[in-house]
C-alpha cells in the first residue's frame, strides 16, 4: 500500500449554503501552496469518542491557485458522523487529511463540455468552472453547459456565482433545474435529465462530467448512452 502525507487542515471561514449546507474554506497548514487539479478530491479523517478512525471523501469545490485554500461544498447527512463534524467545525478548528485523490479532472483534447449535478455534486465543477473561465486558453472558446439540480430555489448552491459567470462568458450556459420551483421559478423545471436531451442529442463529439448520487448518475448515464454516446466521453464522480 503507498503511504499518502497527511496535512492538517485548519478551517479560515464557513458560510450557510442553505439550512444543511455549508461552504467551509480550509488552509493547509505549514504548506506555502496545496497543488491539485479542478474536479480531486481529498480524504478526511477523524477519530470517534470509541477510538474508531472515520475516513471520507469530500471535491475540492475551489479552482487551484497559488496558495494553500481550498473549499468544500459540504451537506449535513442525518445521523453521518463526518459531514456533521465538519459542518459543526468552528473557524479556526483543524482535521487531518490526505490527497489530492481523483481522476474525474478534464480530459484532453477540449471539447464542448456538458457538467451535469444535483446538490453536493455542484462541488466539483465549481472549481473546473471558475478555473476553466479564468482564462481563455484553457477553454479554447468550447461551449461549456451546466444543468444544475435542486429541489427549490433556496437549494440553489452558489447561484448568483454562476449568474454572474454566465453573464460575464458567452460560452457558460447556466440551466438551474427545480423539481419543486414555486410559482415565481421562471427558469427550468423536473429533473436534469429531462433537459439533457436538449443539449445532448445528436452531440456525441461532447464530453459530459455527472456528479451527484448513485441514482442520478445512472439515470444520466443511461440516457447519454441511448443517445448514442461512447462511455468513453461520459465521466462521472458518484457520492454513496
Ligand atoms: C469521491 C467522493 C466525493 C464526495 N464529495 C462530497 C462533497 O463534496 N460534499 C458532500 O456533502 N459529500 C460528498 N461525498 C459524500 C461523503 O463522502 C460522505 O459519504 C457523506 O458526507 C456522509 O458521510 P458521513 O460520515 O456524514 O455519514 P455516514 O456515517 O457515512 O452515513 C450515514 C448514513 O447516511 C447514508 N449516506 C452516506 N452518504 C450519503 C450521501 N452522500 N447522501 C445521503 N446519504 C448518505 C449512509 O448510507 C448512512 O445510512 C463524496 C463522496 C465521494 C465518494
Amino acid at each position: 500500500m503507498p503511504q499518502f502525507k497527511t496535512y492538517t487542515a485548519r478551517l479560515v471561514r464557513t458560510l450557510p449554503l442553505s439550512d444543511y449546507t455549508k461552504h467551509l474554506e480550509f488552509e493547509m497548514k505549514d504548506l506555502p501552496r496545496f497543488g491539485f487539479v479542478a474536479g480531486q478530491w481529498l480524504s478526511f479523517k477523524h477519530r470517534k469518542a470509541d477510538g474508531e478512525e472515520i475516513t471520507r471523501a469530500y471535491s475540492i469545490a475551489s479552482p487551484p491557485g497559488e496558495n494553500n485554500r481550498f473549499a468544500l461544498c459540504l451537506n449535513r447527512v442525518e445521523n453521518g458522523f463526518m459531514s456533521n463534524f465538519l459542518c459543526d467545525l468552528p473557524e479556526g478548528g483543524e482535521i487531518e487529511c490526505q490527497g489530492p485523490f481523483g481522476d474525474f479532472i478534464l480530459r484532453p483534447p477540449m471539447r464542448d463540455l456538458l457538467f451535469i449535478a444535483t446538490g453536493t455534486g455542484i462541488a466539483p465543477f465549481r472549481g473546473i468552472l471558475q478555473w476553466l473561465l479564468a482564462d481563455s486558453t484553457r477553454h479554447q472558446n468550447k461551449s461549456m453547459t451546466l444543468i444544475f439540480g435542486n429541489r427549490t430555489e433556496k437549494d440553489i448552491y452558489y447561484h448568483e456565482e454562476f449568474l454572474d459567470l454566465a453573464e460575464r462568458h458567452e460560452k457558460f450556459r447556466y440551466l438551474p433545474t427545480l423539481s419543486r420551483g414555486d410559482e415565481r421559478w421562471a427558469g427550468l423545471r423536473g429533473y436534469v435529465q429531462e433537459h439533457v436531451p436538449d443539449i445532448a442529442a445528436g452531440r456525441s463529439d461532447m464530453h459530459a462530467y455527472i456528479c451527484g448520487l448513485d441514482k442520478m448518475v445512472k439515470a444520466n448515464r443511461d440516457l447519454l448512452k441511448s443517445l448514442g454516446w461512447d462511455r468513453k466521453s461520459i465521466l462521472y464522480e458518484k457520492y454513496d
